[in-house]
């Protein structure tokens, strides 16, 4: 069975009202009210109106669902955390779906490039105009795991990210526990978005700035190459992290340079892989100092 709070998301209602098995609301598309029927249980649904019709994907809907409420049971979200993206809020995951139910935060995000199976894939969620990015950080003493939440409406009040209480973003980095040990490369990028664009062996420090923890865990991965691709006003952060990264490891150390203001996810896959192509090593300090800065 179809959860109400699915249902009420995918169609955007604001009311609903259940009948014979159906669930019934204004219709999406002519905005008819009562006009929308959807089986609670098959998920098709039509409208009686304009015949706007369909079906909801059910397939992983409830498993998906039920793993993430017993991932966020009892923890509190807040957003005190460093840097500039401060909100005190506490808000709970709960009753949270899959964004590929919700039409606008979808839309929002094949907008920036993300498809539906990546949605799936990454667990991405919906919750109260919202959209969290599930991160998951694993250490001797405990697992837990992490939400940035990215506002996609244009609210000019709604803070841009909300990280969870207790856990400043500086301990973390985004999709590093799904990368292996001597791995080909990872790509290191300053958001979430960013990261999920670069591809799977890509990661977030969630800021320019990347932590001695951040570095550490990086340094641990101890890939054959680094490709150091932050925003292109973060250069003396990139430079920084570089040398760094350059003088604890054996690594192969690359700068990503990206020639106008134009971060990974406006560039697109395709542009940013010939942009990936065009790396500065980081040991040519000649071609750095020239073509970098
Ligand atoms: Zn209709």
């Amino acid at each position: 069975m179809i959860p109400n709070s699915e249902l009420e998301a995918y169609f955007d209602a604001t009311k609903y009202v259940i009948r014979n098995g159906q669930f019934v609301c204004t219709c999406p598309q002519c905005k008819k009210p009562d006009h929308l029927y959807c089986s609670i249980h098959t998920g098709a649904f039509i409208c009686f109106k304009c015949g706007y019709k369909g079906k909801i994907d059910t397939g992983n809907v409830t498993p998906a669902m039920e793993g993430f409420k017993d991932m966020v049971s009892g923890l509190e979200l807040d957003g005190d955390v460093e840097t500039s993206f401060k909100e005190q809020k506490n808000l709970s995951l709960r009753g949270s779906i899959s964004v590929a139910y919700h039409p606008r935060a979808r839309n929002y995000l094949i907008g920036r490039g993300i498809s539906l199976e990546e949605m799936k894939e990454r667990n991405i969620r919906y919750f109260k105009n919202r959209i969290y990015f599930p991160n998951k950080w694993d250490s001797q003493k405990f697992l837990t795991d992490l939400w940035v939440s990215r506002g996609y409406t244009q609210d000019k009040n709604a803070k841009r990210y909300l990280f969870p209480k207790n856990h400043p973003t500086k301990y973390f980095v985004y999709n590093l526990h799904n990368i292996e040990k001597d791995a080909d490369y990872i790509i290191i990028t300053e958001g979430v978005i960013n990261s999920i664009i670069a591809g799977k062996k890509s990661v977030c420090i969630y800021s320019k700035f990347c932590s001695k923890s951040q570095l550490y865990q990086l340094i641990e991965k101890a890939p054959r190459s680094y490709y150091v691709a932050l925003d292109f006003d973060a250069k003396k952060y990139a430079y920084r992290l570089a040398k760094n990264l350059h003088k604890e490891t054996s690594s192969d150390v690359f700068l990503v340079n990206f020639r106008d203001d134009r971060d990974v996810a406006d560039l697109g896959r395709d542009q940013f892989t010939e942009v990936l192509l065009q790396s500065i090593p980081f040991e040519n300090r000649l071609r750095v100092n020239l073509e970098f800065f």
